[in-house]
């Protein structure tokens, strides 16, 4: 894809908003919302003087609702914004509370981007530390929208050490940095899988790939996430991990990758 970064629109915050983290991926399923839920909360969990939202852009496949347990139509301000839909103390908008869960997402090209003007200037977040956002995966239209509208304090790149979600992520990590979006560093998710009985070690989706391409594009690893029954449990319950087991390992790990982050 050409990227245009010559006569770059000019950005304007997000009323109300310190810093922005952006969650993103190559490839769908490696785990991007999954790794922005729980490090909203990981966030939070850290420092309790934090105000800290989460925006989910994904617009073709919002999981935020599900995963934060949250449902139904956010009520407007008198200044006529979206109000956030609030759960385990974050602040949450998402596509999935404007539209019906069932209904097909027929949008294309300019309705979505309506959909994303809306999402970035029509929400009344209050004051916010932080906004975690959700991109959908890839580097498409609304990536580089969303890159090119609001200032970006840094970026997270979510992969599986798979090559083929590694290739993705390197685009991925390419594109931030040509609309200089600074690039924070790579989550290495589902890194190993320890069967619970006999606890021996599984490199499912091959080891340390994510290292490998952090060299290659001189990034760090802010950490590595284990392919773990609870993680997807918790999720799929809208009871993400760092809030339901919080002592976890799985937890801890994502605890640490916020203090990264920071
Ligand atoms: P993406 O946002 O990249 O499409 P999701 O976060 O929706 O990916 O994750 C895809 C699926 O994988 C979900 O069912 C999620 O619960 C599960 N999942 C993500 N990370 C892990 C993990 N580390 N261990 C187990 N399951 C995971």
């Amino acid at each position: 894809t050409q990227i245009m970064t010559r006569g770059l629109p000019k950005q304007k915050p997000i009323e109300g908003v310190k810093q922005v983290i952006v969650v993103a991926s190559g490839k769908g399923g490696v785990g991007k919302s999954t790794t922005a839920v729980n490090l909203a909360l990981a966030l939070a969990a850290n420092d309790s003087s934090k105000a800290i939202g989460l925006l989910d852009v994904d617009v073709y496949g919002p999981s935020i609702p599900k995963m934060m347990n949250l449902k139904g139509n956010p009520e407007l301000s008198q200044s006529n914004l979206m109000r956030p839909l609030l759960n385990y103390g974050i602040a949450c908008m998402s596509m999935g509370f404007l539209v019906e869960e069932t209904a097909p997402v027929v949008w294309r090209g300019l309705m979505v981007m309506s959909a994303i003007e809306k999402l970035l200037r029509q929400v009344d977040w209050g004051q916010l530390d932080y906004l975690v956002v959700d991109m959908p995966p890839g580097t498409g239209d609304v990536q580089l929208s969303v890159s090119q509208n609001i200032p970006i304090s840094g970026a997270v790149i979510v992969s599986t050490p798979q090559d083929i979600a590694l290739m993705d992520a390197h685009k991925g990590a390419e594109m931030f940095r040509k609309v200089h979006v600074p690039v924070l560093g790579l989550v290495q998710n589902m890194s190993v899988f320890q069967c619970p009985k006999c606890k021996h070690k599984t490199h499912i989706f091959g080891a340390d790939g994510a290292r490998r391409l952090a060299r290659t594009l001189d990034l760090d690893v802010l950490g590595d996430i284990p392919l773990h029954l609870n993680i997807r449990e918790a999720s799929d319950t809208g009871q993400p991990i760092v809030f339901s087991q919080p002592e976890s390992d799985e937890a801890k790990a994502y605890l640490r990758i916020a203090t990264e982050v920071v």
